[in-house]
């Protein structure tokens, strides 16, 4: 996010909200102005020995205190918080998480009493796919998929404008579509998912199996490049199945675009040939195929959706009581 001026309230100090994006290692904090733009990013990592009520506990001591040092010349009179795993924003709850091993963590009543300003909750990558479609790669569209590619593989199906959550919240998810019937076990109980095989965490394992040896995604990458035959497949498989994911979930859709974002994102055309050449392949009658786009927003697009949240909130408050 940029340094930009905000609005200026009533008070003669700039009108912000307090944009929060936690993530499995750490919690991105921001006071972000009405046009997304933000103060300053500000990131606070998580003890990874402090899962369940403890991590949310963490989260609402970050947040407390991130309020008690805003700028004096900012005013903020709301939270956007969006947060990994299963989310019930209407409840303010984090229903389950595993990276960060909560189970219905009422997240919002814990920092509403605690800080004692309105929060709104949201999905990450929903929030992130919000604000891709705000400001970044997918404005103008309302019918699309978004794709963000890290530790896990995370989705948001966009319809009509908005995040697709189905009926237990759950929807729109791609991680646990399976691919490969005989596949790996998933720490979801089942074979094959997605997430097993194209995610950073599954292709380190994968690679892992195949050689004895430990790699990041880049290494695995390059040594792929560099003609290392288990590399080459276990990329090769990892992309196979993100394509058959994706393109499933994209003739079933039909969106205008898919907006490919994460940091495996960085792979670039070694990710984005093969992706392309799937959508080519899409069932012939719904031509022309969606186009794949990189996300623009970067590793801030959970803290500009947790601004963007917190904005409509604010604003929707405010139009009540007009
Ligand atoms: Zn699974």
């Amino acid at each position: 996010m940029t340094a930009t001026n905000s609005s200026a309230s009533a008070t003669g100090t700039d009108e912000v909200v307090l944009a929060v994006d936690v993530g499995g290692s750490a919690v991105k904090h921001a006071f972000a102005a009405a046009n997304g733009a933000s103060v300053q990013v500000t990131r606070t990592p998580l003890d990874p020995s402090a899962r369940g009520s403890d991590a949310a506990a963490a989260v609402v001591d970050i947040v407390h205190r991130a309020l008690s040092q805003a700028p004096p010349s900012v005013s903020c009179h709301q939270i956007g918080l969006v947060i990994p795993g299963i989310v019930d924003p209407e409840g303010g709850v984090g229903r389950y998480s595993v990276m960060l091993g909560w189970r219905d963590a009422p997240l919002r009543d814990m920092i509403e009493r605690r800080c004692g300003l309105p929060v709104a909750v949201g999905h990450d990558v929903g929030a992130a796919a919000l604000a891709e479609q705000e400001w970044g790669a997918a404005r103008g569209h309302s019918h699309w998929l978004f794709l963000a590619l890290g530790t896990g593989l995370g989705t948001a199906m966009m319809l009509e404008g908005r995040p697709y959550r189905g009926h237990n919240n759950w929807g729109g998810e791609l991680a646990h579509v399976k691919v490969e019937p005989e596949g790996p076990t998933c720490p979801c109980g089942k074979t094959g998912c997605a997430e097993t095989l194209f995610s950073g965490r599954g292709l380190a394992l994968r690679y892992f199996e195949r050689t004895g040896h430990h790699a990041s995604v880049p290494e695995i990458l390059e040594r792929a490049e560099s003609g290392e035959a288990a590399a080459r497949q276990v990329w090769d498989r990892a992309v196979a199945a993100l394509v058959l994911a994706t393109t499933n979930a994209a003739d079933s859709l039909n969106p205008s675009c898919i907006v490919v974002g994460g940091g495996l994102a960085a792979a670039g055309e070694a990710l984005f040939a093969p992706l392309r050449a799937g959508l080519q392949d899409l069932v012939r009658f719904v031509e022309p195929v969606p186009e794949l786009l990189p996300a623009a927003l970067g590793a801030d697009a959970g803290s500009y959706g947790a601004g963007l949240l917190a904005w409509r909130a604010l604003n929707d408050r405010r139009s009540d009581v007009s």
